[in-house]
């Protein structure tokens, strides 16, 4: 198994190997469509080898390439029930924040375009219940983990390794990894507890580098405490 990670802009794409193909986990920013391809070259990553795209939820600078990859790759689209409008037209939601520094970017309209809008797509297999790609020969379980967007979902490779999507940022200015950005973070706390109790050891989240459990951990106490108060 192999993971690669790319950075499009900062928002992380993830390629995951596997005997039978490659996953990938988001499809970045549309600005950044050239460095994606030059990364896919770089790795010697044929388009064809792609068997899916898992949609970990709809913001722009995730799904920014998914109608392009979609069409270019032939992928299979895996996106949650709960994200397809969104997806199909094209469109994010509002997000909330508790912090003061993400309450200040967010004004400034740093971290989300005044824009919100994207290519639409049409995904091609929607998930309703937490399954697995068994059928198609990877060992990748599917688990729904709302509270970023109410489709946010996460994907579980090995039992052990987590694509987490923005349930959790690594971001420098903070040392815990608890997303600035929110729909529901009652609900929140509940997809990290469901996190937790899944068993895996390393984190992959859709901003920042990799993290193992031992900061997922340290960050929970603190999320737990936080999530009586907002
Ligand atoms: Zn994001
Ligand atoms: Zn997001």
């Amino acid at each position: 198994m192999k993971i690669l990670r790319h950075k499009s802009g900062n928002a992380n794409m993830y390629f995951v190997s596997q005997a039978v193909g490659w996953i990938l986990v988001d499809a970045g920013r549309k600005s950044k469509r050239k460095q994606l391809i030059r990364f896919m070259m770089e790795h010697e990553i044929n388009p064809c080898d792609i068997k899916f795209i898992f949609v970990t939820h709809v913001h722009y600078d995730h799904v920014g390439n998914l109608k392009w990859l979609q069409q270019w790759t032939k992928a299979k689209i895996i996106v949650h029930e709960d994200a397809v409008e969104n997806l199909e037209m094209g469109w994010m939601d509002e997000l909330k924040t508790g912090t003061l520094w993400a309450k200040l970017l967010l004004s400034m309209g740093k971290l989300f375009p005044k824009t919100k809008k994207f290519a639409a797509v049409k995904p091609d297999i929607l998930i309703v219940y937490d399954t697995d790609l068994s059928e198609y020969g990877f060992d990748a379980k599917i688990m729904h983990t709302p509270g970023h967007t109410k489709g946010s979902m996460s994907l579980i490779v090995n039992s052990r390794y987590a694509f987490v999507g923005d349930l959790c940022f690594n971001l420098k200015i903070s040392k815990y990894v608890i997303p600035p950005l929110y729909q529901d973070y009652q609900i929140l706390y509940v997809s990290w507890e469901k996190l937790n109790e899944s068993g895996v050891t390393e984190f992959y989240p859709g901003h920042g580098a990799q993290f193992s459990i031992s900061q997922f951990l340290d960050s929970f106490a603190v999320l737990k405490r936080l999530s009586t108060k907002v």
